[in-house]
């Protein structure tokens, strides 16, 4: 973890100024140092950024990833699929075996199971739904929400037009697709 008042640490608290309690969450903002291009948010409102997300992009494109995944948990999507995964996880189990339960367990056990398990689980259909939210997360902001759409492509010059930093996600074009062009299920109120 980067420590309070390092560089990444600076930058990514800079970037969240205001938006602890965004949507009616309540949200802490660290960053990993980890050179993948990742980030992740949990029901607790952790949010935790990679030191390589920050390399690789620009401060609003950082800022529209930070909302697809607050939309994840907005959404429910991170609570089900966390959900389903602690259940079959090993460490849980043995959490739970050795007389805790999921309560017991620590914010950094969480994260640390999260870390490894929850973010590459979410369906196609969340992604594009997540991707939604950031728009809309950014419009509301008075941000640029094109920044959601740049931030894809920053992700797709780097790791080519596959699932992007995760196998999960859909095709980074076809995130694209979904953010530029209307459709019914944009139109419904999900975002
Ligand atoms: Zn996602």
């Amino acid at each position: 973890m980067a420590p309070p008042g390092s560089k990444y640490d600076a930058r990514l608290q800079r970037i969240v100024r205001g938006l602890e309690n965004a949507d009616g969450l309540s949200l802490n903002y660290k960053v990993y140092l980890d050179k993948s291009v990742n980030a992740f948010a949990m029901p607790d409102g952790t949010v935790r950024v990679h030191s390589g997300l920050l390399d690789a992009m620009p401060d609003d494109q950082v800022l529209a990833v930070i909302g697809h995944e607050i939309g994840h948990v907005k959404l429910k999507h991170s609570y089900n699929q966390m959900r389903s995964q602690l259940l079959t996880n090993a460490a849980f189990q043995a959490a739970a075996s050795a007389g805790g339960d999921i309560g017991a367990l620590t914010s950094s056990q969480l994260g640390g199971l999260a870390y490894k398990a929850i973010n590459a689980r979410f369906s196609q259909q969340d992604e594009l739904a997540a991707d939604r939210y950031a728009v809309e997360f950014l419009r509301q902001r008075n941000k640029d929400p094109e920044a959601m759409t740049r931030s894809i492509q920053t992700l797709q010059a780097k790791y080519g037009s596959g699932g992007g930093f995760l196998s999960s996600h859909p095709s980074n074009p076809q995130r694209i697709d979904n953010l530029e062009k209307p459709s019914p299920e944009n139109n419904s109120g999900k975002v």
